[in-house]
């Protein structure tokens, strides 16, 4: 597609603040030319028959660009870009946290990243201790059995705990065929089940937020495979009866699968091996603070139960006298369902991890649930009589809002959080969980200081008041300070340009 089919395509999809600089705003194919280098490099005249004449003239494609053109074309684009480095990012169910750099520093040591993963293991004992020492952290803090650090995110956790309760139940000739999910449930809960061949079923949360626990115990029989629950749940509340949905999950045979992705609200102070989970992802992209979305890749190690711990896929790092050895092969002791992907796992966000749970410490981390739970709380009880708490009470690391206190104001949950960028400031997650109507989950993490986070509620505030005041016309026309205007999220999710060709 050329460059100019493809501004069009782009442009029908948003109404641009700032018309030119949109249309000027060039893939990097397009700015650089074939001509051009950032390095000096001689003519070669080694001529070999290893490499044929046609491959060594031909064009690979890449944009030639000067190093100044490259670095001013990047930084440019990230301008762009609202993150984490530039102010508060209170997307719930997300932990959207400060990534310290003490861990990039350490992630970026040449030892660690110059690894090949293909390199052979009496070469790369440094890093499998870290991965073996990283493991035994995250079995301490869990309490848990067991750990496969391979899973690259938490979705993919979930498709590894599932795949494991899988594994277990046909290893003991069970035929279960359902996995109940409450109605509160992150999507790829349901997706994941889905993946896995179970059919769902959905259990509704009681007026208070958590699992409907009688209609759960009349939902639980010997078709059911497991439970996944989120605890605390997408609500931002703790799931108070979890001893007993643990009971009655494990009296009809079935599995209690946790995911993990709330627990920066309970890291250092409950284990959930105590809690009676059998599975349960982390993701270190939020709780253990490795870049998130744009900035890094995830990663979602999973830990088990003993129950479960001979079903977790390869590899698997063993200390055997005092070496490091990668179990690679489904071996013949073990029921392992296999490998879930290439080589370890994201080893960089292991470096980020390991350095971040060292560097607080058992004290430190669970400072960081208590923070981030008095946090979260604290915006609750400054905006509480501005917009409407969903559930009233304490909550845990997020507050979830709903929709009522924009009732005949004509302004939307998407309006208001649009204005918000107006303000500075990024919104909230929106319209999830599904169960809120017009959702607003705020989750301000530890790491906001009690001055960012008033600003963060005076604006909300000040937004508040002119909803109800019925200044309609400034919502729906937001935002005008950013680079873009308001997106047609239709078109830009439906009609999507993910390749370039010339
Ligand atoms: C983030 C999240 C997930 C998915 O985790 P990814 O690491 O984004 O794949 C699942 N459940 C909940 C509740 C989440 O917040």
């Amino acid at each position: 597609m050329n460059s100019r089919s493809r501004a069009h395509s782009f442009k029908s999809a948003v109404n641009s603040n700032k018309e030119t600089e949109l249309n000027t705003q060039s893939l990097i194919f397009e700015l650089g030319s074939t001509e051009k280098s950032g390095v000096d490099i001689e003519n070669c005249e080694f001529s070999s028959n290893l490499i044929g004449e046609s491959l060594r003239n031909k064009k690979i494609g890449l944009p030639g660009l000067s190093e100044p053109e490259a670095i001013r074309y990047f930084v440019n684009l990230s301008k762009k870009n609202y993150s984490i480095d530039e102010g508060i990012y209170p997307l719930g169910s997300c932990t959207m946290k400060h990534n310290p750099r003490l861990n990039e520093k350490l992630a970026r040591l040449d030892g660690f990243a110059n690894l090949h993963p293909l390199q052979p293991v009496n070469t790369i004992q440094g890093v499998l201790e870290l991965m073996f020492e990283l493991s035994k952290n995250l079995l301490e803090i869990t309490g848990m059995e067991a750990v496969a650090l391979s899973p690259a995110a938490g979705a993919q956790g979930e498709l590894c705990g599932i795949l494991a309760i899988k594994q277990a139940l046909e290893n003991k000739r069970e035929n279960r065929s359902k996995i109940l999910v409450p109605d509160s449930a992150h999507g790829t809960n349901p997706s994941t089940a889905a993946l896995c061949g179970y059919e769902i079923e959905s259990v509704p949360s009681n007026p208070s937020g958590r699992i409907n626990l009688d209609i759960l115990i009349e939902k639980l029989n010997d078709k059911v495979a497991a439970l996944m629950l989120t605890n605390p749940n997408t609500c931002g509340l703790f799931e108070n009866d979890i001893l007993k949905i643990a009971e009655e999950v494990h009296k009809r045979g079935a599995y209690l699968y946790c995911d993990g992705a709330n627990f920066n609200a309970i890291v250092g102070k409950v284990k959930p091996s105590s809690l009676g989970i059998d599975a349960m992802h982390l993701n270190l992209h939020k709780t253990f603070s490795t870049p998130h979305g744009g900035g890094g890749p995830g990663s979602g190690p999973v830990v088990v139960s003993k129950q479960l711990s001979s079903f977790l896929p390869v590899p698997m790092i063993k200390k055997i006298n005092d070496k490091f050895e990668i179990i690679e092969n489904e071996n013949k002791n073990t029921n392992s369902f296999g490998r879930l992907k290439a080589f370890h796992g994201q080893v960089g966000m292991f470096i980020r991890a390991y350095s971040y749970i060292l560097s607080h410490g058992s004290d430190g981390l669970k400072q960081v649930a208590e923070d981030a739970v008095l946090n979260a709380n604290y915006i609750q009880s400054k905006l509480k009589e501005h917009l409407t708490v969903k559930y009233p009470g304490f909550c845990m690391h997020e507050v979830l809002f709903d929709d009522q206190f924009l009732k005949g104001t004509e302004v939307s949950t998407l309006d208001f959080a649009k204005a918000m960028i107006d303000k500075g400031i990024h919104p909230m997650t929106i319209y999830f969980p599904l169960i809120a109507s017009g959702a607003m989950l705020t989750e301000p993490t530890e790491t906001e200081s009690k001055k960012d986070l008033d600003n963060f509620c005076e604006k909300i505030i000040d937004l508040a008041k002119k909803a109800k005041e019925g200044n309609r016309n400034l919502f729906s026309s937001s935002p005008t300070k950013a680079v873009l205007g308001r997106l047609n999220e239709t078109a830009a999710a439906r009609d999507l340009i993910l390749t370039y060709s010339e």
